[in-house]
């Protein structure tokens, strides 16, 4: 009887769902990154302490118990914006948001554990280049209007809002990781992150739902409102047209 042996199981770059591709950014593009993610924990505790002292000078700082959730969600939501956005309109090639925010989604569905192989530069440096303007542009707000509880209060949803944002990409590689750390399976398990079998539908046919990754408490009410497709039914009335975009199959 001859013997007989298993051959080699070889697996193709998209079937494990990395590609191998390595992007640099631009010396200048990646000195906004490094520089941004250095002021941006600077920026959001000025806001926060800034904010909760107004708060606390007029005796409403229990609202930071309602900004803290609020903000979460203005994150998840924001990220759910973006994310559909990008993978449903434009290209590549669309100025200035083709390669730098288009082109990073559609190879991800591609490629979903490439986001694995991302430091934390690559991971949170193009948040931080947006937020940190925003930021700046709040804190010369709580400067205009000191005494406002009403302004104090916006900033603090609007500096967790941010906070959450600049989060949201660790904890969508953390729900494609084969082996998150501890503390990361505890955060998805109590789903204060986003959970890995919740993201993983966004993976999978029809590939339209659960567009937002912070940690999707938002996407069961968006998918039962029919939220994107409604909005993309009104952007349609006004000329603006889906992409054609083939959906992937690449593992996750
Ligand atoms: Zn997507
Ligand atoms: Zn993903």
């Amino acid at each position: 009887m001859a013997a007989s042996f298993d051959p080699p199981i070889i697996k193709s770059d998209q079937a494990s769902g990395y590609s191998g591709i390595q992007e640099r950014s631009t010396p200048f593009h990646s000195f906004l990154e490094h520089s941004t993610l250095f002021l941006f924990p600077v920026v959001f505790l000025l806001n926060l302490h800034w904010a909760s002292s107004v708060l606390y000078e007029l005796e409403l700082l229990w609202l930071l118990l309602l900004a803290v959730p609020l903000g979460i969600i203005g994150g998840d939501f924001l990220s759910g914006i973006v994310h559909w956005a990008a993978d449903t309109y434009g290209s590549e090639e669309t100025p200035l948001i083709g390669p730098s925010l288009v082109r990073p989604f559609r190879l991800h569905h591609l490629y979903p554990r490439d986001i694995c192989t991302h430091g934390l530069v690559e991971l949170t440096g193009n948040v931080c280049i947006l937020a940190v303007p925003v930021l700046s542009a709040s804190l010369y707000l709580l400067w205009l209007l000191p005494g406002s509880g009403l302004v104090a209060f916006f900033v603090a949803c609007l500096s967790l809002t941010t906070a959450a944002t600049v989060a949201t990409n660790h904890f969508h590689m953390w729900a494609h990781q084969e082996s998150p750390s501890r503390i990361a399976r505890w955060l998805q398990r109590t789903r204060l992150v986003l959970e890995p079998n919740h993201h993983h539908e966004h993976h999978t046919q029809p590939f339209n739902m659960n567009y937002c990754i912070t940690n999707g408490w938002l996407n069961p009410v968006l998918n039962r409102l029919k939220f994107f497709r409604r909005l993309e039914a009104t952007l349609r009335l006004v000329g603006v047209e889906t992409a054609k975009v083939k959906n992937p199959t690449a593992k996750y």
